[in-house]
């Protein structure tokens, strides 16, 4: 494709060889999946071959390359359960405050194809700088779908893309109506996006080697009715790989699905047989936990939990809950920070202050989260959602999706390599992850990424960023007086 050429081509010309085909990765220590556990072996060798895990050993494996994570914590890459590749960039470090994202991102939807695969490149990039290699995207527009993969496919990522219904182009309209009527008249043109989207996932279906593998999206159960949800049904069956949505986003959206619908969101998406799938549901501040939690674990359905999903200091969201009413849970990206190994640590974070702060109030079990409950979620329970027992783990023959995080260096560790080093994850972000790779393919490497010239994706990134701003700047924007925020 040649719109991917500018931001994608050729890697560095100064990259390092790096090992492929069969090398050892040496472990300070690695998260390993023995016998259905979760445990950090200290010293450990693994062997990749072909992609796959092929042996791991406590004892040195010679005989091969070696890439070094000796003072490292090695760990299955992340798995994203919700992602909206391209807008990071364009929203971060200026929403903050309190304005409102929309008209950043409805301005990427303005841009070339070239622009915004420059804008997927630097976003994408970021998500692979920290550790993150498996994306459930949902891209805001088809067209942002078509350049997720675009760039994902030379990088070698691994992702579930499609893209949102209804778009972002038409979303806010339906999304903030004062009147249902508005709802009701998006009918036809959102059956014609679940077609677009339908179409998009038999295009993309099983390309780059079974890496991309489309789903369908909703935006949310508040944007479509019965005819549209049976309209997503029937297109979730044939391309047969499952739902992304944000769900129950507030209290909000639960009222209107129950006053147009007379059922909770879990209840209405259940009547239509869409939760008999592997189903993404990101943010559930509105869910009755009492009542939905139990058909939510029944049916295994994934909350995503985005602790930046509101920005830099959003909201507090219900993982403790979650957790407490064993729904799988997750942690996923959203939008404006792709920092997958911040998104960890305030996973964690936040949820034990909710924990604290509602102990006493909450009219729900809390569990507070731990450091494992971030890692299982952020690896093995979207693989299993996902059907996908090969990934999300470091064990013998699964997939070699692999990061590596300094947890012994400056300001993660203490010098040396610490003896329980997954708490050291709670002191790093994703400036401290060193290697990335997913089916042994080599994308971050030493803190840099290897795929694509660094410097050259965030210029190009950058560029386009730098146009929106301007475009910002000239519809006064900036300088509009800033709402209020909590
Ligand atoms: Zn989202």
């Amino acid at each position: 494709m040649m719109a991917a050429s500018r931001a994608t081509g050729a890697a560095a010309q100064d990259a390092p060889k790096l090992p492929s085909g069969a090398f050892v990765i040496r472990c300070g220590a690695a998260l390993l999946e023995k016998n259905n556990e979760l445990a950090v072996e200290h010293g450990v060798d693994v062997l990749v071959r072909d992609g796959v895990i092929e042996d791991i050993k406590v004892d040195p494996i010679s005989g091969f390359p070696v890439v070094d994570a000796s003072r490292h914590l090695v760990l299955p890459s992340f798995i994203s359960g919700h992602t909206h590749c391209c807008s990071g960039t364009p929203t971060r470090g200026i929403f903050e405050a309190g304005r409102s994202y929309r008209d950043p991102l409805q301005l990427v939807e303005k841009l070339s194809d070239e622009e915004q695969d420059a804008l997927t490149a630097l976003n994408m990039a970021e998500l692979l700088r920290s550790g993150c290699t498996t994306h459930i995207e949902m891209s805001l527009t088809l067209r942002q779908a078509e350049s997720y993969v675009r760039v994902a496919k030379p990088w070698g990522v691994r992702g579930f893309p499609g893209h949102m219904i209804p778009n972002t182009t038409r979303l806010f309209e339906i999304w903030f109506r004062t009147d249902d009527k508005v709802l009701f008249e998006s009918e036809n043109e959102t059956l014609r996006e679940i077609a677009d989207g339908l179409a998009f996932g038999k295009t993309h279906m099983g390309a780059n080697g079974g890496l991309i593998v489309p789903m369908m999206n909703a935006h949310a159960t508040d944007t479509h009715t019965e005819k549209t949800m049976r309209a997503l049904k029937a297109a979730c069956d044939e391309l047969g790989s499952g739902l992304h949505l944000h769900y129950s986003q507030s209290g909000g959206e639960s009222g209107k699905v129950k006053a147009l619908w007379g059922k909770s969101p879990t209840e209405w998406l259940d009547s239509f047989g869409l939760l008999d799938q592997p189903v993404f549901g990101a943010h559930m501040s509105g869910i009755d936990w009492a009542a939905e939690g139990p058909m939510l674990k029944a049916k295994g359905v994934v909350y995503a939990h985005c602790p930046s999903g509101g920005g830099a200091g959003g909201g507090s969201q219900p993982y403790p809950e979650a957790l407490a009413a064993g729904v799988a849970s997750n942690i996923g990206i959203d939008t404006h920070s792709n920092d997958y190994v911040e998104d960890l640590k305030l996973a964690v974070l936040y949820g034990k202050n909710r924990t604290r702060h509602l102990r006493r109030t909450s009219a729900v079990p809390l569990k507070s989260p731990t450091i494992m409950d971030a890692l299982d979620g952020a690896t093995r329970v979207p693989a299993d959602a996902l059907k996908r027992p090969d990934l999300g783990r470091i064990k013998i023959g699964a997939q070699a999706d692999i990061v590596t995080v300094d947890v012994s260096g400056m300001l993660s560790g203490s010098g040396a390599m610490p003896p329980e080093p997954v708490y050291n994850l709670l002191y790093c972000n994703g400036m401290m992850v060193r290697h990335v790779m997913t089916t042994g393919r080599i994308q971050v490497y030493d803190g840099a990424l290897v795929v694509a010239g660094e410097a050259k994706v965030i210029a190009d990134g950058g560029a386009v960023v730098q146009k929106i701003w301007a475009q910002l700047e000239d519809a006064g924007w900036f300088s509009a007086p800033i709402p209020r925020r909590g």
